[in-house]
């Protein structure tokens, strides 16, 4: 499930060089997130980015782009490729595996 920004946004712009795939763009009055670019942070961190340096919470879960973790971590793959070879999923790399 790709990440979303609520219409709660205060376009602080906080999230946007958080982001591992530069998912993230302005959008007017608000941030927006492009969900096919969006890996849920799966194979670069535990927890979604945006959503951990968000002000007022405004980045949530996407219910329209609900995703596997294994599609996922292929994209991260896709959009890295000169670092596919060393993306793993893990605790630390992916938020399904979060202990
Ligand atoms: Fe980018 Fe991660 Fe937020 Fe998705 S969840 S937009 S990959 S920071």
């Amino acid at each position: 499930m790709a990440t979303r920004i609520t219409e709660q946004c205060i376009a602080c712009g906080l999230c946007e060089p958080e982001c591992p795939n530069e998912a993230i763009r302005e959008a007017g009055a608000v941030f927006v997130i492009d969900p096919a670019r969006c890996t849920e942070c799966v194979g670069f961190h535990a927890v979604e980015q945006c959503a951990a340096v968000c002000p007022v919470d405004v980045c949530v879960p996407d219910a329209d782009h609900v995703e596997r973790e294994a599609d996922l971590f292929e994209r991260a793959k896709k959009l890295h490729p000169e670092r596919a070879a060393s993306l793993e999923l893990g605790p630390k790399t992916s938020r399904f595996r979060k202990t």
